[in-house]
Order: C-alpha cells, then structure tokens, then sequence
C-alpha cells in the first residue's frame, strides 16, 4: 500500500560568526524562516513592495553537526531503501552555503564526513542485520556540467559497456543512463573508496578540463537489490538512492561572468530553472505532464523527483546579511519544493528463473498428483499434454456427430479435452451458422430496411405490402424477401397474405430445437402423443419383463432347493435301506410332499418363462413402433418446418388446410385425422399384443413405406398443378 507523501525541506544555515539577528528569525518549533527588512536595508533587494517573508519548512539546521544533519535528514530515507524504496536526497543553495560539506562533507576528517559515507555505513550496517537476504550493494557517480554527462568513476576498471558519449534512456523499469559505470561494492570500505575516488576525479577534473566545479551537478546512486536466502521465493526488492549535489543557485547577473564563465552560469541558470520548473509542475496536482526532458539534469533524475520516492531537499544558505538576496531565493525553492508530493512504493519483483524452477517443481508434484487420482479412480492413462492436431480434428468429428445425433455422449477425459469440445462446438456453430446464411442468400435476396428506394421499387413490384408486413423481423437488421418462383398476381398475393397474417414469416426461422417444440404441441400433437404413448407402452412392458425375470430367477432357486432337499432325502433312504412292496417303491410322505413341490414349481417356471419369451418379442416390436413414430415425428416436421418457413407464401394457400394438397407424406385431409387412424392402429395392437409374432414388423415396416412413398408423389404432382396454373 502506498500513500502520498509530502517532499521533506529542511534549511541548513552555514555557521558563521556575523549571523544576520535581525533578519533571519526561526520559529519556535524550529520549523520556519520568518525573513524581516527595515525599511533602510530594502533599497536595492529583490523586491521594494515586500519586507516580511516566512517560510514553513520540516526543520532548520542551525549550528548542526554532520551527526545531526544525517540522523535528521537521511537516516530513515535510507533505512526505507532497504525494504524497497527509491529516495533522492539533494541539496540546493548558492555556491558556498555548504551543499559539498552537507553531501559529502570533509573527506580528511571522519567526524565530519557528509551523508554519503554516512548512508554507505547505514546501508552495510544494515546488510549485516539481515542475514535472510542476499543483498547486493552498486553504486555510480555521475557529474553533469555543461548538459554533458561525465562518469566520475570512468577511472576504476569496470566490466560493463562502455558507450560515448553517455545517454540517458528510460524504460518500464525506470531512468538510466547508458554508458555509465555501476560498481558492485560488497563492503564498506570499498564503497568509501569507490566515492573518494568520484571526489578525486571532480577535482582533477576541474583542474584539467577547466572546469569550475561549484557549477557541475553531481549524482552519486546507491543501487541496491535484495534477494531472500530462500530458494521458493520469486520476490526481490530494489531501490536507488540518488544523492545529489546540486551547483550553485546563485544568479547570472550578480556574476558578472564573461565567455567561457557566462556559457557555464547561463547552463546553470538554465538546469536549475528547469528542475524548478519541474518541481513547480509535480507540485501542481492538476499537471499531468512534467517537462523532465528539457535538460539533463531532470532526464537523470526523473524518476527520482516525485513519483514512488521518499524525497528530502536540504536548502543550504548563509546566515549573513549580504547574501539575503540568495537566501530568499533559495528558501522560494524550498518551499516550493515542500508543495510536491510523492508516493512511496516498494519496487518489487519476480526473479524470472526462480519462478520458472519453481513452477517447473509445481507442475511435476500436481502431475504426480494426477497420476495417482487416475490410477485411483481406474483410469487408463490419461493424456494431459496439449493436443495435436488429429486429436482436435477427432474431437470436432465426435462434436458433429453429436449434434447430428450419431453419437449418444461425448465422454469427458479431462479439462483440456472439455475445452477444446466446447471449442469445436464453437467451430461447428459458426460453420453451420454460414452454411445457414449461404443457403438463405441462395434462395432469398436480403433487402436492406433502410433502403426506402429497394423497399418501394419491392412493393411496387407486389412482393411486400405496404405495412411492410412481409417481414417482421424484430431486430430491425433487414429482411429476407422470398422471391418467390411461382408468380402470382400482385393483387391477390396482398390479399392472400392479410387472410394468413398468422402465418406470416419471420426473415429469420425459428432455430430447429424452437420450432420443433411448437410443432408438438400444434401441427405434430397427434403423432407426438401416439409417439408417446408407445414410449410408455414400451416402458410399461419392459418393467413387467423385469419383474417375471425376477419371479422366474426366485423360482429357479426355490427349485434347486427343493431339488437338494430331495437328494438328501433320497439319500437317507438309501442308507436305511430301500423298501420295496410288489416291485413298488415305497417312499415316506416327506419325499412325497418334495416331489410335489418340485413338480409345482416346474410348471410354474415354464409358464413364466413363457410369460418373459412373450414379453420380450412384444417390447422388441414396441421399440419398433416407437422408433418409427419417431422418425414419422421427424419427418413430418421437417416437412412442416420447410413448409412454415421456406417455401413461398402463395403456394401456402394451397397447402392450407381444406386445400387439396400437402408437400408432404399425407394429404392435409388426413392430417387432420391422422391421430385418429393411427391411433387405431395403435390401440389395435396394444389390444391383440402382436397377433402375428415378431415377423409383423417388416410387413409393417414395408407398408407404411410404400404408403409414404406414394403419397409423396400425389404431393408433389399437385404442387406442380399449382405451380403451373
Ligand atoms: P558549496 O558546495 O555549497 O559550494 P561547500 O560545501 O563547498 O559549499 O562549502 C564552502 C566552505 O564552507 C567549505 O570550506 C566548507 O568546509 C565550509 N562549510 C560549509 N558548511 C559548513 C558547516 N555547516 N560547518 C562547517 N563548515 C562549513
Ligand atoms: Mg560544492
């Protein structure tokens, strides 16, 4: 979680022995500047209107030893890195107010040593109590003078790619600068040698390249990247802290420089006025954009002003009089500095290869895992890897065989396999879908609803009445026109189709699941309830089955055990020795009674048994029947259905009940009364229970073809009457 968080300004007065009393007064809580003019003292100063200025700031550093200055300014900015946090500390003021000494401090005298080796010491000393992580330590110095970039540690051998000149490069990840050197550092005192080095080089720099060092911007970052000890965790922690010394803020003019001096102050000028800029907009929540690009300084620095920092500023001026001008100006800075706001967030990441090695483990243990469900559950070898293309181009066969009715189940493997089964009915859907919309667009053309033009030259021509009601398509896209084949008079086709309104066509039909629905409980009731009716008859018949072949298996065994019980019997007589009485033999009544019993249930057993063979041909034939009323419930609607939606209106009328003619198997006279008939037909041979056997079924079968058949081409012969009158 991250909040929002004010920048921290604080003012460090340099130590000096002619402290401006009466101007400069500090707060009682140490947390403002109130700056007052006389009246005298006010001629020649900034600004003639104004005499009284305060500043609230985070605190102000009088009379601070480098000890104070650290604890208060950098110890928790650098303490937060190493959980995460970026943080950028800088100094700012004009030049010799003490920025240096504040960042880097004397660097022949411990005691006062500055922030930086303070935060390298904090930094390892912190390593050191975190014995959990492996936690890496880099850092780099980087000077900018003259809106040219310069590696203060180019120097140290380092292994890394060298690019001149230097760039500055932004990526998801953050700023950098390309072709600067970033150093590993594992201990505090290379670190320390690593800076002393940068610090030399500034100096030496400005020797040889003439440059005046109070007018270069120096950068010295802290990389840091902190790794858990534990293998299982993917998540690394970064941060980068920037310290920063600033050049000089003072003004152009009061230089009076010249050439070579007057190039550098006017880059000064510009740099600074631009990071001021910046700061001005990050401190304007209503400004998205942020000109970070305009100089170097803020490009290097751009995601370390603002953004997910913990950010300080430490303004540094002088306590005297005659520099009150500069110190104005710089404690303007500061407080527009406190205006901005930052959101510290913990930069976190995932180490890409212990995540892969992690998973990798993950996926062998639930493999594992899978193989004992199977092997548990009796399941052959099941196949998790993805699949081929043949096994997707079997499960698309299995889909259609499905929807065609082919193939009763689609039995389920596993998730990969239900996925891609939904998939292929994803593709088979779409294809039908077009094949559908093809044969529409043979058969019909498709007149835009917006096209008035195509709409009148259509009802002109008698095709579409003037309510448009030929079509009544509901979403309002367009609609299917039949052009029909047959021609009929445009008059009379107007009028045909007000008598039939509730016949009148959807563009779109009905899906076939819908409309076969409809066709049950309307035109198909009839067949529908015979249909039914044999269903239960058939059902009904297979539960008797059931029940006889029960009676028969209890009989089967109460005979084996009177058959024992006899054995046994006859067993002792044999023992006791058999009685016989004038070539008769003699049995006592118990052997008799079992005799009986035995015989009984013979009888009994054949009956039923007869029962069951009886039983069995009449379901048998049932079935037949059921499966036929079921395809006659097909193709009656197939018919009807074709009929409703695809075939012309005006050759309706002559379909129409009462008409001669059907395109189908059955006139519409006996439509009507087909229930009937069958139904007859039906109850006859529920009644008589298949009179003459099992071998009825191919008469049967036979006959009702040929009747079909027959009735089709009387159809059809009618419809070709119509079609030619
Ligand atoms: P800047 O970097 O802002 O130009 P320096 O840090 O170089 O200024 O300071 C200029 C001089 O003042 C140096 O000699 C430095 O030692 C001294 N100085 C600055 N601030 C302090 C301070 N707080 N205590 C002691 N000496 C200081
Ligand atoms: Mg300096």
């Amino acid at each position: 979680m991250s909040t929002r968080k004010k920048v921290h300004a604080f003012v460090r007065v340099r130590p000096t022995d002619d402290f401006a009393h009466e101007v400069i007064r500090y707060g009682d809580d140490n947390k403002s500047i109130d700056i007052h003019l006389k009246k005298d003292t006010r001629r020649g100063v900034v600004n003639n209107q104004q005499t009284d200025w305060s500043f609230k700031l985070d605190g102000v550093l009088h009379d601070a030893s480098q000890d104070l200055v650290y604890e208060t300014v950098a110890k928790d900015v650098i303490s937060q890195a190493l959980d995460g946090y970026n943080g950028t500390i800088m100094c700012y003021g004009q030049t010799g107010a003490g920025k240096t000494y504040t960042m880097t401090g004397a660097t022949e005298n411990y005691k006062h040593r500055g922030i930086l080796p303070r935060a390298l010491q904090q930094v390892f000393r912190m390593i050191e109590e975190r014995p959990t992580h492996a936690i890496t330590v880099r850092v780099s110095y980087l000077e900018i003078y003259n809106e040219s970039l310069f590696d203060l540690l180019s120097t140290l051998p380092y292994v890394g790619p060298s690019v001149t000149p230097m760039t500055i490069v932004e990526n998801p990840q953050g700023v950098f600068i390309k072709g600067l050197s970033v150093h590993l550092t594992s201990q505090e005192e290379d670190a320390f040698s690593l800076l002393f080095e940068g610090e030399t080089n500034r100096i030496i720099a400005s020797h040889t390249m003439n440059k005046n060092s109070s007018r270069s911007h120096c950068i010295f970052t802290i990389y840091v990247e902190a790794h858990s000890r534990t293998l299982s965790d993917e998540k690394y922690i970064t941060s980068k802290i920037n310290l920063v010394d600033l050049a000089g803020s003072e003004r152009l003019g009061k230089s009076g420089s010249e050439g070579r001096v007057l190039k550098e102050a006017t880059y000064i000028n510009k740099s600074l006025s631009f990071l001021e800029q910046a700061i001005i907009a990050l401190g304007d929540q209503k400004r998205d954009h942020i000109p970070f690009r305009q100089c170097k300084l803020t490009h290097a620095l751009k995601d370390s002003l603002g953004g997910n920092c913990n950010m300080v500023l430490v303004t540094n001026i002088y306590g005297d009089a005659a520099q009150l001008e500069e110190t104005l100006s710089s404690l303007r800075f500061a407080s527009r500095m406190k205006l901005v706001t930052t959101e510290p967030a913990i930069n976190e990441k995932y180490d890409a290869e212990r995540m892969v090695k992690n998973l990798e483990k993950e996926l062998v243990l639930l493999k594992q895992e899978l193989a004992i469900h199977d092997s548990l559950a009796n399941r052959s070898l099941v196949n998790y890897d993805p699949m081929d293309e043949i096994q997707i181009a079997e499960i698309n066969s299995q889909v259609r065989r499905y929807l065609e009715g082919t193939l009763d189940e689609i039995d389920i493997i596993n998730l990969r396999q239900i996925q891609e089964v939904f998939n292929q009915f994803r593709v088979v859907l779409s294809q039908q879908e077009q094949e559908v919309e093809c044969a529409l667009r043979r058969k019909y053309t498709f007149i835009d609803k917006n096209d008035f033009a195509a709409i009148s030259a259509v009802q002109k021509a008698g095709l579409m009445d003037v309510d448009g009601h030929l079509v009544g398509e509901p979403d309002g896209q367009g609609f299917g026109l039949g052009v029909a084949p047959f021609s009929a008079k445009p008059g009379k086709k107007a009028k045909s189709k007000k008598t039939f309104k509730d016949q009148l066509r959807p563009s779109t039909p009905p899906s076939k699941p819908v409309a076969f629905e409809d066709f049950k409980n309307e035109r198909g009731s009839e067949i529908n309830r015979i249909f039914k009716e044999n269903k239960s008859i058939l059902n009904e018949r297979r539960k008797r089955a059931s029940e006889t072949t029960q009676r028969i298996n209890a009989i089967k065994r109460e005979i084996d055990m009177t058959k024992e019980a006899l054995n046994f019997q006859k067993s002792l007589r044999e023992k006791q020795g058999e009685y016989e009485n004038q070539g008769l033999m003699i049995i006592d009544e118990e052997e008799f009674l079992l005799i009986l019993k035995l015989k009984d249930l013979k009888k009994q057993y054949r009956t039923e048994y007869q029962d069951l063979r009886d039983l069995r041909a009449e379901i048998q034939y049932c079935q037949h029947l059921v499966d036929q009323c079921r395809h006659r419930l097909l193709t009656e609607f197939d018919i009807w259905y074709n009929e409703s939606f695809f075939i012309p209106e005006d050759m309706q009328v002559a379909l129409k009940p009462g008409s001669s003619i059907r395109p189908g198997m059955i006139p519409v006279s006996r439509i009507m009364s087909l229930g009937e008939d069958d139904q007859d037909k039906f109850s006859q041979l529920q009644q008589t229970m298949l009179p003459e056997g099992p071998d009825s079924i191919s008469f049967y079968n036979a006959k009702v073809k040929t009747e079909q058949k027959h009735k089709y081409l009387k159809t059809m012969m009618g419809l070709q009457q119509t079609q030619r009158k």
